[in-house]
């Protein structure tokens, strides 16, 4: 057994998914994993979705038996917060006053849902934490009106929820479409057009000047509100690192081994500005995977691995029953390919930058579509656009072909 100390703040998923990689990496120190949260990491993406709608609610998922930690020797150190990094001493100072020392050190704190920035902004819920999600399901109900601010992935999810339970749902955007960032206009329509189905109002271009006990007050009057909740991003958690004097650019700035410039500390997760060397840039994801593989490379990094860390962007979002995966950057694109027909059972849109080759991908119901756009990703190379739009084409097929081309 080794003398070291391992320390990791956050015990989110990244935390929890470092710690156990470190460990199964070959470290033989303390790993003792420091959590402001008093839950044993949980799995947050059933917040929004199955724990506002199912009967009964459903536990919060741990990421490790306890028992699986105990054999691991992983120690849990939770309702505990970090209040400072004295680098010079390598230790970290505890809200209570408490010093630890540390040998290495990782900071995996995550995001801080954002509020909104308007008078009575502190009536709105958020949902990032049990706490917040217990607090939302309870509010819910037959006809309970519920507003939701933000047409992003949290704000969405939400609202099918909140549908779901039978409340009246109206959602105000500030944008001009439902996830703007990651859809085509005509997806987003697709998906706009679904929520309105279900029974949602959607507004777009609105600007929220309050919210009071009535509602949210907008340009043009006030939208009746019993709760109103708001998903319109976080803020990453980076306060520890600029008071350390770590570089940070709109997160804890890292190279593609998770380390930060001090040798003993890296940052992994959502809280990371992470090198990418697929992209040659750098990267700021918030999503389950990556949480998950950024932790696992963070503890690999932490145990003197040398891995570069190159997991492409992928997510998920389940709305009204329909299941909407996200693979690359479409943001990226040039143009875009629809593969099956918008609106049906289970359709992709492949997403093309100015060479033809695929960046992204976007699927409802389409996950071996998703699957195989990725393997498209990482071949970087032109794409047979007309292969790609054609359903009877086997994508397999199509990036066996490019592989050997
Ligand atoms: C409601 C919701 C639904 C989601 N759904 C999806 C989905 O469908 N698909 C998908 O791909 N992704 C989804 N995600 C995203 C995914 O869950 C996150 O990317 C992931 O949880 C990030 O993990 P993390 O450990 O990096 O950060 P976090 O989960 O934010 O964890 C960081 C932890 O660090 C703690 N901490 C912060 N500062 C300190 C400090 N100073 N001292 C001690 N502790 C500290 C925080 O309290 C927190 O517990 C969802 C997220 C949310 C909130």
């Amino acid at each position: 057994m080794s003398h070291e100390a391992a320390m990791i703040v956050g015990g989110g998923q990244t935390g929890a998914y470092a710690a156990m990689s470190l460990r199964e990496a070959g470290f033989g120190g303390r790993i003792v994993v420091i959590g402001e949260e008093a839950h044993a990491p949980y799995d947050r993406p059933p917040l929004s979705k199955a724990m506002l709608t199912q009967e009964p609610m459903p536990a919060p998922a741990p990421f490790h038996a306890p028992a699986k930690l105990d054999e691991r020797g992983i120690e849990l150190r939770l309702a505990t917060r970090v209040v400072e990094i004295d680098r010079s001493a390598a230790r970290l100072r505890l809200a209570d006053g408490a010093t630890v020392p540390y040998d290495r050190l990782l900071l995996a704190t995550g995001g801080t849902a954002r509020h909104l920035a308007v008078p009575g902004g502190e009536r709105a819920l958020t949902v990032r934490t049990l706490e917040d999600a217990m607090a939302i399901r309870a509010r819910l109900g037959q006809g309970v009106r519920v507003v939701c601010v933000g047409a992003g992935v949290i704000g969405l999810e939400v609202a099918a929820s909140a549908r779901a339970r039978g409340a009246e749902v109206t959602v105000l955007e500030a944008g001009a479409a439902c996830m703007g960032r990651s859809l085509t206009p005509a997806f987003a329509q697709w998906l706009g057009a679904l929520h309105e189905g279900a029974g949602v109002r959607l507004r777009f271009g609105v600007t929220v000047r309050e919210i009071t006990g009535e509602g949210v007050v907008c340009a043009d009057g006030v939208v009746p509100a019993d709760v109103v909740i708001v998903g319109i991003g976080i803020t990453r958690n980076t306060e520890l690192a600029v008071a350390a004097g770590l570089a940070v650019e709109g997160g804890i700035v890292v190279d593609e081994f998770c380390r930060t410039e001090d040798p003993a500390i890296f940052a992994a997760g959502d809280v990371a500005a992470f090198w990418h060397p697929f992209y040659g840039s750098r990267l700021r994801l918030e999503a389950w995977r990556h949480a998950m593989n950024h932790g696992i490379a963070a503890g690999r990094a932490m145990a003197g691995r040398r891995e570069a860390y190159a997991d492409l962007p992928w997510f998920w979002t389940d709305q009204h029953g329909v299941n909407l995966q996200v693979a690359g950057l479409p943001e990226r694109a040039a143009s875009s390919v629809l593969r099956g027909a918008m609106g049906g059972a289970s359709f992709a849109v492949f997403h093309l930058d100015a060479e033809g080759c695929v960046v992204g991908a976007t699927g409802v119901n389409a996950a071996r579509e998703i699957r195989a756009a990725q393997a498209l990703i990482g071949l970087r190379r032109p794409a047979d656009a007309a292969a790609l739009a054609d359903p009877s084409r086997n994508l397999q097929g199509v990036v066996a072909a490019m592989r050997l081309g």
